[in-house]
């Protein structure tokens, strides 16, 4: 398993005392010179993706704005929340290029396979091609699936995203795709106020979209149901040939900008089934791709955790996966009814994708 990281990604500034900064993944850097695990994970450095590369995804005129903004210096507000500094387009051509070199890693080497966690800033999920919103500059995630899609010609991706908050820019840019399945978990209400569980894609892309808007206060288990009863059959139909996952520590109990209840074990417990899933689908490749995640303790522990669910359940060689899978889903699928908040969400989102024509 490979981390990809750059101090690069350190000199970014989203605006002064604002949660989206550098001591988050320094943070994480410290615990993982610590944790007990760390000879088991490869530090990768990245390279920037190129203005060509970057418009797979957003238009020229954007692109080129973030560029020069950057270039003057100084400090400039995109929206009341998305500053940047002089190395934004830097920090933010190597955070979209650190997914292309761990999708390098995974689908383009005759290494096997394998799996990386991109620990990346500024974030990406709610940037849309002509705008950068909610933290975010460039959209890393989508990119990472259009390149997957352009360099190695993998023709079904899912992106499950288990930021607090809905990924309105990455569903947006696939949303009459059906090429890339988007799943969100993510509070509801709350910013940036997307993300019903009437937004099922449009188009071609209809039935390739699905949200999953928890009330706050939302605990591991309304996750592990959702995965269980909807998601991995969904996924069992869809077929997806990487998985990438957007994953954002914001639900996490702790983190102040949200009101979501995951603990590290959680993480751990999605990583682990998400992991099986892909080892049974995708040859064991999968992309983790850092969002949010404000409370730097718990957002770099949990992200140990996520490292450790696939590590405990490496690819198996001998067989297809379907044995682990089962196996997995018995250690960490299960979960208390009666701690179900969302039970109608639940219900309709299964009845939803058992409609779908996937
Ligand atoms: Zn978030």
């Amino acid at each position: 398993m490979y981390l990809i990281y750059d101090d690069l990604y350190l000199k970014h500034q989203s605006g002064p005392s604002h949660p989206e900064n550098a001591g988050r993944l320094e943070a994480l850097m410290d615990a993982l010179k610590v944790w007990k695990f760390q000879d088991s994970i490869g530090i990768v450095n990245p390279y920037p993706a190129g203005p060509d590369q970057i418009g797979m995804v957003h238009i020229p005129s954007y692109i080129e704005k973030i560029r020069r903004l950057s270039e003057e210096g100084g400090f400039h507000w995109l929206d009341p929340d998305t500053g940047l500094n002089r190395y934004t387009y830097e920090s933010a051509a190597m955070a979209a290029g650190g997914i292309f070199k761990g999708l390098d890693l995974i689908l383009g080497s005759d290494m096997g396979p394998g799996k990386f966690f991109a620990a990346v800033r500024p974030p990406g999920h709610h940037a849309f091609p002509g705008r950068g919103s909610g933290f975010c500059i460039f959209n890393n995630i989508a990119l990472g699936a259009k390149y997957a899609q352009s360099k190695f010609k993998i023709k079904k991706i899912a992106i499950i995203d288990f930021d607090a908050h809905h990924g309105n820019g990455t569903q947006d840019i696939f949303y009459e795709d059906r090429t890339v399945f988007y799943i969100s978990f993510h509070q509801y209400p709350h910013y940036p106020g997307t993300g019903t569980c009437y937004e099922t894609g449009a188009g071609k892309g209809s039935g390739y979209n699905l949200n999953f808007p928890f009330a706050a206060h939302t605990g591991g288990p309304d996750y592990i149901a959702a995965l269980t009863e909807t998601v991995i059959p969904l996924m069992e139909k869809f077929k997806p040939g990487l998985i990438m996952v957007s994953a954002g520590y914001d639900s996490h109990y702790l983190d102040p900008l949200s009101s979501l209840e995951l603990g590290e074990d959680s993480y751990y417990k999605i990583s682990a089934i998400l992991g099986a899933l892909s080892n049974k689908h995708c040859q064991g490749k999968m992309a983790f791709v850092l969002e949010g995640g404000y409370n730097y303790r718990a957002t770099a522990d949990s992200i140990l955790e996520t490292l450790r669910g696939c590590l405990n359940f490496p690819y198996p060689e001998k067989f297809q996966g379907s044995e682990q899978l089962e196996e997995v889903l018995e250690i960490t699928g299960g979960y208390d009814i009666r701690q179900i908040k969302n039970p109608f969400i639940l219900k309709k989102n299964n009845e939803m994708a058992e409609s779908f024509g996937v």
